[in-house]
Formats: structure tokens, sequence, C-alpha cells
């Protein structure tokens, strides 16, 4: 778990922002989840799935109840859709830290921030273009260009679970050659064997069955659709009939953006899927839903690497500088606040120079001098820090339009 400071922080804030104007752009409304709820709410997302039964930081709280910090944030978002029971269609959006007890490294750690969105209610193929198209719009938007787009469908839940059964015979039958963890994970989700990157088993995970011959009419039409849309919205994929994704509600589309510039190993920027039965296991009524969740540090990441979306330029506008004692920068400082210019200023009424060395770390674009001199003279001195440019005494009562034509110019 990681402190993030300036200028990252600001980053970081700027991402949600991007993210906000993308998805609050399409009708998405946004919803915070609590960080902690009942651990039935998250055992409910796959009791075969490493994030529900190795990564969560679950725990008995002091009335005995057992809660866990939040590992992702669809199931959060259905148990509240079963709570409040809002009109559908729903469309959601969430920002926030996750909990995941992983092994630390590169693009991987315990607490890391999601921003995603779910739609409840519409089971539309239409919509899961929506849906991809947002993720990529967001990145688009960003201005990472390194992002291959992979979808895969899991067809309907029968399909998914034939497709289960094959191979779950077919690496039964590759017996004491598999790797012994693979083994291990075939009895709990023969689905997760296709992830396997140990070398034993990549040639039975390259000679498994793959998906699409199970699929159904209906499923591979609803897929068909999909296809259809992102060529119409001119977005490229590629199909990956190994994309199972982690969780085991997932049905019909699923996805993955994965970022050119990261390790194989942990190059998902982010995914999601649709996912037809997670209200109901949840108590609700059957209800459908789809979403993705993109993973802000490692999407953060791949942006350093791709040397696009710095960290935004959050340094004040004006920088006031008094010798007088200190009571002229306390009313200037408040009255260009209150004028909507961003204004800092030094404290302990130290010497000029050591004002000024302040006055130039800050980043402001003008200083604001006040001496003793200037104060009984009703007069300021401005000076241009960042241009050069000359100094310029103004009187007092013309500093708010003055700094403002400044600032106008500097900007401009
Ligand atoms: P998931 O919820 O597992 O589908 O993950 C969606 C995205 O969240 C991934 O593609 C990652 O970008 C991000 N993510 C998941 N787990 C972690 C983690 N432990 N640390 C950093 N990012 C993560």
């Amino acid at each position: 778990m990681r402190d993030i400071l300036a200028p990252e922080s600001g980053r970081w804030r700027a991402f949600t922002s991007v993210f906000a104007d993308v998805v609050e752009g399409a009708g998405y409304e946004f919803v915070i989840p609590p960080l902690m709820e009942d651990l039935g709410v998250f055992t409910r997302i796959g009791e075969a799935t490493d994030v529900v039964t190795k990564e969560m930081y679950d725990f008995f709280d002091k009335g005995d109840r057992h809660v866990a910090l939040r590992p992702e944030q669809t199931a959060s978002v259905c148990r509240a859709f079963v709570q409040h029971r809002p009109l559908v269609p729903w469309k959601a959006w969430y920002s926030g830290p996750n909990f995941r007890y992983e092994k630390p490294q590169r693009g991987r750690f315990r607490q890391f921030d999601q921003v995603g969105i779910e739609v409840l209610g519409v089971d539309d193929p239409y919509l899961d273009v929506e849906v991809i198209a947002l993720g990529w719009e967001f990145y688009r938007r960003l201005g990472l260009r390194q992002v291959e787009l992979r979808i895969n469908s899991l067809g309907e839940p029968e399909d998914r679970a034939r497709y289960v059964d094959a191979l779950q015979a077919h690496f039964a039958a590759a017996g004491d050659d598999l790797s012994d963890q693979s083994r291990d994970t075939l009895t709990k989700n023969p689905l997760r064997v296709l992830d396997s990157k140990r070398a034993v088993d990549a040639p039975f995970v390259a000679s498994a069955p793959t998906i699409d011959q199970f699929w159904s009419d209906g499923a591979a039409a609803h897929f068909d659709t999909v296809q259809s849309g992102l060529r119409a919205l001119e977005i490229p994929f590629v199909l990956d009939m190994k994309l199972v994704r982690g969780l085991d509600y997932y049905r019909h589309t699923t996805f993955e953006y994965a970022g050119g510039t990261l390790d194989s190993a942990q190059n998902a920027l982010g995914g999601g899927g649709r996912y037809d039965g997670l209200v109901e296991d949840l108590g609700g009524p059957a209800t459908p839903g789809i979403g993705f969740a993109l993973g802000v540090d490692r999407t953060l990441l791949a942006c350093d690497d791709e040397g696009v979306f710095p960290a935004p330029d959050r340094s004040v506008d004006v920088f006031v500088v008094d010798t007088a004692g200190g009571a002229a920068a306390l009313a200037i400082t408040a009255e260009l606040r209150a004028a909507g210019i961003s204004t800092d200023r030094s404290y302990e009424n130290r010497s000029m120079k050591a004002q000024m060395k302040g006055a130039n770390r800050s980043g402001a674009t003008v200083a604001v001098i006040v001496g003793t001199d200037e104060l009984d003279a009703g007069i300021v001195t401005v000076k241009p820090l960042r241009t050069g440019g000359q100094q310029a005494s103004i009187a007092r009562a013309d500093l708010l339009t003055d700094l403002r034509s400044r600032l106008q110019e500097a900007t401009s």
C-alpha cells in the first residue's frame, strides 16, 4: 500500500475527472459503495477464484460480523441495486480503492484503484458495444495508443458448462504431465487452467478445445452483433478464445484492454463482461448486467511508458511576498482568493530573499511584493516569475484588474 503524493496525486484526480467526463456524457450516474461489505457479498463472485479464496482482507468486526474490504466493486454495485431497486436501465459508474492480498510487484498492489461502470437491466448486444466503446474512448482521451482490445464470448451458462466439461476431460487426459498447480486448479475451476503460464502446461493449453465450439445459436448471434457494432464504430479488436476472465459470473461477452508496453503477465489495463447471473445470486430478481473495471495504477504506468497524460500543473497563479509584517499579505491573499485567483503566500516574515525563493519554488505566474515603503505609498510591486519581463509598481486599488489581465495573457 502506497502514499500517492503530488504531483502524481494530481494526475490521479485528473484521471478520475476524464473518466467522469466520458461516462457521465453517456448517462452514467456516480455511485459510492462502501469500502467494506458483508463477506457474503463477495463470496457470490465465485468461491473458486483466487480473488475470493486467497486474496480477501476479511475479518470479524467487534459485532462478530464476518466482513471484508472490497476486492472489487461489481458485487457491491449489484448488492446496492438489490437493496435500493433503482429504475432500470441503471447505468452506474464508480471510482476508488480495492484490496487484494496479492504479491506486490510492478503493476500489482494490495491496495489499488479502479474506475468502472456497470449497467443493470438491459440485455442488448448494442449495450455491450457501448460499454466496450466507452472504455476505448477513455484510453483515447488519456492519449494511450498502444491498447489492444481483446474480446470473447463465454456463451450461455449451458454452453459454458459443456465447455467446462470438455476442458475437464481434456486436461484430465494429460494426467501427471500437467503441473501440480494446474491439476489442483482443474479440480476447482477448469477454465482457470487456461491461464497457466507454466511451460509444462503450454502444449495442453494450446491444444485445449475452444469455447466457440460450444456456442449455442443465440450466443453466437449475440456475439456477432457485438462484433459488427464494434466494426461500425471503427474500434479494432482481436478475438481471444482463451479470454475467460477470473470471475465466475461472466456470461456472453467478455473483454480486456491490454497495454502494449507492459509485461505480458501484468498487461491487463482493465476488463469486464456480461454477468447475467450476479444480481439473482445476491437475492434480487433475474437481471442482466454488464460492466468493466479499469485499473488506475496500471493504466498510469502505461501512460508513463507512452509518455502521455502527464501530471497537470497545479501551481498557483500568484504568490504574495510581504516584508512589512504579513498583514498586507493576509489581506491581499484573501482578496485574490475570493476573486477566484489561486494564491499562496509566505509566512514568518522572512527576508525578501527567502520569500522570493519561496515564490519561485511555488511555480506561480507572478509575485505580488509588499514592503513598508510600498505600503505607505499605497502601491504594490508585481513581478512576472515565469516569463521574465519587467516588474511594475501598481496602485493597490488596481491590483486585481492588473493581475487578471496578466494572467489572461500568460494563459493565452
Ligand atoms: P479485475 O477486477 O481482476 O478484472 O481487474 C481489473 C483491472 O484492475 C486489471 O486489469 C488491473 O488493471 C487492475 N487490478 C486488478 N488487481 C490489481 C492489483 N492487485 N494491483 C493493481 N491493479 C490491479
